[in-house]
């Protein structure tokens, strides 16, 4: 996916930043290769780890993730970690199994997917 240079979080634009790499955070988690910066309204994502490159899955997860704790914070749900990387992980695997698109390009349609996900025989 592309990540974008900025994202709107309710009435707040955020940068968003694709950095090298992130010193302090060396785990192996896709959540351990992003970071929220809350005071500037920034997001960084990071191309590498551990001098290897980071999967195309896991920019995509943690991109998710980081947006995900600005939209906590944003809305005052005060998430935890467990939850923002559960649904980070959750809505990711569901955007992409069911190919879908929450976008509006004028064709009247909010939502919509390829029915990919579709039961079979329905
Ligand atoms: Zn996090």
């Amino acid at each position: 996916m592309r990540i974008p240079d900025v994202v709107v979080i309710g009435a707040a634009e955020w940068d968003v930043e694709l950095v090298d790499a992130l010193p302090s955070k060396e785990g192996p988690e896709c959540d351990d290769f992003g970071l929220t910066i809350f005071s500037t309204e920034s997001i960084k994502v990071a191309r590498s780890a551990n001098g290897r490159p980071v999967s195309e899955n896991c920019m995509a997860d943690t991109f998710l993730h980081e947006i995900i704790h600005g939209v906590s914070n944003t809305y005052g749900l005060g998430l935890t970690e467990n939850q923002v990387s559960g649904l980070a992980g959750g809505l990711l695997a569901l955007f992409r199994s069911n190919d879908l698109d929450f976008s509006d390009r004028g064709d009247g349609m909010a939502c919509k997917g390829s029915g990919k996900g579709k039961k079979k025989g329905k």
